[in-house]
């Protein structure tokens, strides 16, 4: 059961995955997207001012997971949201994509990225 009830619904909506021509910074993690490499790229008009947002690939995981089981979520508070539902729905991967975003996808004691979580 999601604990927010309710959804903050965009006057438009527009997502896409691109490929950065430069390097980004994902806005769910903090992590550094490399030139090449494929990220979300969102805009959107929410109660009249137009965002943008870039969320890494590793980050959309997390995202699809939360449209699949609450039909929603919030940019820029994903981390949380992912938290809040490790805990309610006891489930080992969603602790591991909440672990892996507060790392930033980083492997431990490297700085190589994680794999992209299934
Ligand atoms: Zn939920
Ligand atoms: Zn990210």
């Amino acid at each position: 059961m999601c604990s927010i009830d309710y959804y903050y619904q965009p006057d438009f909506y527009c997502s896409r995955m691109v490929k950065a021509k430069k390097n980004h910074t994902c806005q769910e993690c903090d992590r550094l997207i490399n030139i090449g490499e494929k990220y979300q790229y969102v805009s959107g008009k929410w109660g009249g001012i137009i965002s943008t947002f870039k969320t890494c690939s590793h980050c959309v995981v997390a995202q699809e997971w939360m449209i699949k089981n609450c039909g929603y979520w919030e940019h820029g508070n994903l981390h949380d949201e992912i938290i809040e539902h490790a805990c309610d729905y006891e489930k080992m991967e969603l602790y591991r994509l909440a672990v892996g975003m507060r790392r930033s996808w980083k492997k431990f004691k490297s700085n190589e990225l994680m794999s992209i979580p299934a």
